[in-house]
């Protein structure tokens, strides 16, 4: 007997989770949600995007303090401490808790809160932290159930100096030296937010260049200034063993290296969220990540059973997973579905990272014949005039055609500005032209001014073919 019956249940009231619910609330869908966190808001609220960025916000304005002449003097008498970035940072997660509670509320979605697994494709279980069990049926069911940090069995991550992204937001004390194994998106955030507060950070990369989809120009120039905010950033490296004392760690490296340092954030991999869901009683499994595998309607081989968000890996965004939850929504109705692929790239470094399209390198394979338009930070009058003069703006577009084909840029607000070139990129036929930029005013001085410095760079030189 079903104690609930929807037209579609939703597991895990992260970004996937949430904007589906709400578009099957519009469209008339009866929907429930069960979420094993009493907080709304997914990982992504409570240990993932908002508590890395707060973080990454506060240490940025503490070292515009600490390097601007005007307030030095007061930013020096603050010893900036982590607990004390850490707690300025957590206020926002109760204010984003209550809008995502709010948003279920206003949209009389149903939540229950607990622990789901499958009884059937058809049925989920609830199990509540005090034993009470629901059985809910549904129609159509959504797993939107996340990821965590993957931990190797062979590193004992209950020791208080080995943390990983999720623990590493309980810690209560400065380390002063810190190594961050794994260089992906996440270890060079905080590789930023760690060196920024003055640690001294030791950066451990499997793979021979940073965030190696970048452009090339753009993870050289990340290389660079995490090197010249004291990070030791180590390429073509692999952990043979950790060795946890009372007082640190030291990492030992298959070359043959031995670091040490008073912590280590763990952050080499991820692992869906699927063990515990019962996923062969509904007919589904997992591959070694935990992810499920799914087809461009975001279904999976159960024809009633969808997954969305990082239990489907790739890109594992926050921004692609809110609308890959609408996107099911649409498939469950039968309408066109977008496949989210060409999601923007928004990397939270210091300086930031955010880029669209193709890379020179993809192009160069492609043999597409493109020319390249920049524009430096230092030479924009708001850079000049905000003191944030270290950044690029980067774009690629066809010779012939002058269509645009990719935009690269690293700097303050890198992520914001890269969306005008994104909004230009997606027109289609002639209106996606780099002559846009050329053609048009801005606002003076802005930093959106960079696309028309790049673009008269680029067109320059097409010129002179
Ligand atoms: C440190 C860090 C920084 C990041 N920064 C960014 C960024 O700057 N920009 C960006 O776009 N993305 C960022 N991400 C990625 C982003 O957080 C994730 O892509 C996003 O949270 C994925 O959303 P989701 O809907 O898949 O689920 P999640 O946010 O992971 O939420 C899943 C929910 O499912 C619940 N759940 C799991 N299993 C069950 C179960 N069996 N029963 C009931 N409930 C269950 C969990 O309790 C959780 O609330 C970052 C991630 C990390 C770790």
């Amino acid at each position: 007997m079903a104690d609930y019956e929807y037209d579609l249940l939703v597991i895990g009231a992260g970004p996937a989770g949430e904007s589906a619910a709400m578009a099957g609330v519009k469209n008339k869908m009866k929907v429930g949600v069960v979420d094993a966190q009493a907080a709304l808001g997914g990982n992504c609220t409570h240990k993932g995007t908002i508590p890395s960025k707060a973080l990454r916000n506060a240490v940025k304005q503490a070292i515009r303090y600490k390097s601007h002449p005007l307030f030095r003097h007061i930013a020096d008498n603050q010893p900036l401490t982590y607990p004390r970035i850490l707690s300025a940072a957590s206020e926002v997660i109760p204010k984003q808790i209550k809008l995502h509670t709010e948003f279920f509320s206003r949209n009389r979605v149903q939540v229950h809160n607990g622990f789901a697994s499958f009884l059937s494709k058809n049925e989920v279980q609830v199990r509540d932290e005090q034993g009470a069990r629901d059985v809910i049926v549904a129609k159509n069911i959504l797993i939107a159930t996340g990821s965590r940090p993957y931990h190797p069995p062979e590193i004992d991550f209950s020791h208080p100096r080995v943390y990983d992204s999720d623990t590493i937001l309980n810690m209560q004390h400065t380390p002063r030296t810190l190594i961050i194994f794994g260089a992906g998106v996440i270890g060079c955030e905080y590789a930023s937010i760690f060196s920024g507060l003055g640690l001294k950070v030791d950066l451990i990369n499997g793979r021979d260049r940073l965030l190696s989809f970048l452009d090339d120009e753009i993870s050289d120039a990340l290389s660079y200034h995490l090197r010249s905010n004291g990070v030791m950033v180590r390429h073509n490296e692999a952990h043979e063993a950790i060795e946890s004392t009372e007082h640190g760690v030291v990492l030992k490296l298959l070359s043959g290296k031995r670091i040490r340092a008073d912590a280590l954030l763990w952050c080499n991999g991820r692992t869906g969220n699927t063990d515990g869901l019962a996923l062969e009683n509904a007919g589904l499994e997992a591959n070694h990540r935990g992810q499920l595998t799914v087809d461009r309607n975001y279904r999976t081989k159960v024809e009633n059973i969808y997954a969305a968000g990082d239990v489907i890996g790739w890109p594992s965004l926050a921004s692609a997973s809110y609308d890959q939850g609408r996107s099911v929504v649409d498939a469950m109705l039968g309408k066109g579905v977008r496949f989210v692929e060409n999601a923007p790239t928004g990397i939270y470094t210091i300086p930031e990272i955010s880029s669209v399209g193709k890379t020179e390198v993809e192009l160069t394979k492609a043999k597409v014949p493109y020319e390249v338009g920049r524009a430096f930070f230092r030479d924009t009058a708001r850079g000049q005039i905000s003191g944030e003069d270290v950044g690029m703006l980067k774009i690629l577009f066809h010779i012939d055609t002058h269509e645009i084909l990719g935009i690269h840029c690293f700097g303050a607000e890198a992520s914001e500005i890269v969306h005008i070139g994104q909004a230009v990129m997606d027109q289609t036929g002639k209106a996606n032209s780099i002559n846009y930029f050329a053609n048009s005013t801005f606002n003076y001085p802005t930093m959106a001014e960079a696309y028309r410095v790049a673009a008269l760079n680029g067109l320059n030189r097409v010129n002179r073919h």
